[in-house]
């Protein structure tokens, strides 16, 4: 298998190739990346076309762990081996507006928005939307990068000065009670299974911790369902994720993710298959695995700075991942996943790991 990319989902989708017997060969601009720690690669840009042929011609299947590769660089791939998922899934999800204008289309709801290219284009959307919003970068923004929060008219110069340009979005800011997101996989013959829901705590635009499942049947219900209408539009095959606002009750569609994502690493420990190996499953068209849960999870990501492993390690039921990252601030270093038989052991399991990661 062919990866574009060799960052953590890189990483755990090699792991959960080897009991399988799946190879991953990785392409990333670093020899030291977390992929390259655990099976071969090779260096280059993710876009080089040279390095790109040679990574498809190598491969049975090819697929990504960075989601924002050029459809051009793409495209000639597609006849020297099979692109999973399909080029189309990931060009629109590079685009805010794309992904928007796909989920409306299929009657699921999202954020009242606007395009912006221009200040004075800004100015108007603020007027007909409101305050507050966000102002976002259409493209490449990811764990909030490329977005400011505006309260009152008065921030609109520091807005733009800070990250405007064209190319930009302005959403209305969604009062939001949670963050959920779904996880799920679609086999080539249409087959899919869903993971459980997963409730997402973010600051700073960066996912901090996830709780699943989180048992709210109606909601997971509807989340399905807006899944299932994607994975189809799309033809889609391997992993797909979609974030959620839950607003008075009701799902508003924030982002997807053409591929494995954050909130689903629960799912190494706390599911009978993970995502990790559902993708490969999907995508090398072997029969997708069960997405039962075990019990109550907890994922805690690792920030900036690693937590002590020691400390961790005693507290039971927790898993431990290392992403083999050089430390930066408020870079994703690694996470732990805790496991209980009950929720309100899990609460109290994170509380008390959130004190220990110093998350308080
Ligand atoms: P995104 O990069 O769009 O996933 O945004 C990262 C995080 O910023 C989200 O998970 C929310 O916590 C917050 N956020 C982004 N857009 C909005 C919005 N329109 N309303 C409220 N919060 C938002």
């Amino acid at each position: 298998m062919g990866v574009v990319g060799g960052g953590q989902l890189g990483r755990m989708l090699a792991l959960a190739g080897y009991p399988l017997g799946i190879h991953c060969l990785f392409l990333d601009r670093s020899a030291s990346s977390p992929a390259a720690q655990v099976a071969p690669i090779l260096t280059g840009d993710l876009e080089d076309a040279a390095q790109l042929a040679a990574l498809a011609a190598s491969s049975d299947v090819l697929t990504v762990d960075w989601e924002n590769i050029a459809g051009s660089a793409l495209a000639p791939l597609e006849k020297l081996t099979q692109v999973r998922p399909p080029r189309t899934a990931l060009e629109v999800s590079q685009d805010r507006i794309a992904e928007k204008a796909l989920f409306t289309k299929l009657r699921i709801p999202v954020a009242a928005h606007a395009a912006i290219d221009g200040k004075q284009q800004l100015i108007r959307a603020i007027r007909k939307l409101g305050l507050p919003g966000v102002l976002k970068t259409r493209r490449l923004g990811y764990d909030g990068k490329g977005q400011f929060l505006l309260r009152d008219l008065t921030q609109i110069d520091a807005a733009w000065a800070a990250i405007g340009g064209p190319g930009m979005i302005y959403e209305k800011f969604q009062q939001f009670s949670r963050e959920v997101s779904i996880v799920g996989a679609r086999s080539a013959a249409g087959r899919i299974v869903f993971y459980p829901l997963s409730a997402n705590s973010h600051g700073g635009g960066i996912l901090h911790y996830s709780i699943a499942p989180f048992a709210n049947p109606g909601l997971e219900r509807r989340a399905r369902i807006y899944l299932k209408r994607v994975m189809n539009a799309l033809a889609y095959v391997g992993v797909l994720a979609i974030e959620f606002f839950v607003v008075k009750g009701r799902l508003i569609a924030n982002e997807m993710a053409p591929r494995v994502h954050n909130s689903g690493h629960w799912t190494i420990e706390g599911c009978v298959t993970s995502q990790f190996e559902n993708h490969l499953r999907a995508i090398c068209d072997l029969p997708l695995g069960s997405t039962r849960a075990l019990g109550h999870t907890a994922m805690i990501n690792f920030l900036g700075t690693m937590p002590d492993r020691e400390r961790l390690l005693a507290v039971d039921g927790l898993a431990f991942h290392d992403y083999g990252k050089e430390p930066r601030s408020g870079r994703k270093l690694g996470h732990c996943t805790i496991l209980k038989s009950r929720a309100t052991e899990r609460d109290l399991a994170l509380s008390d790991t959130l004190k220990l990661i110093n998350w308080t």
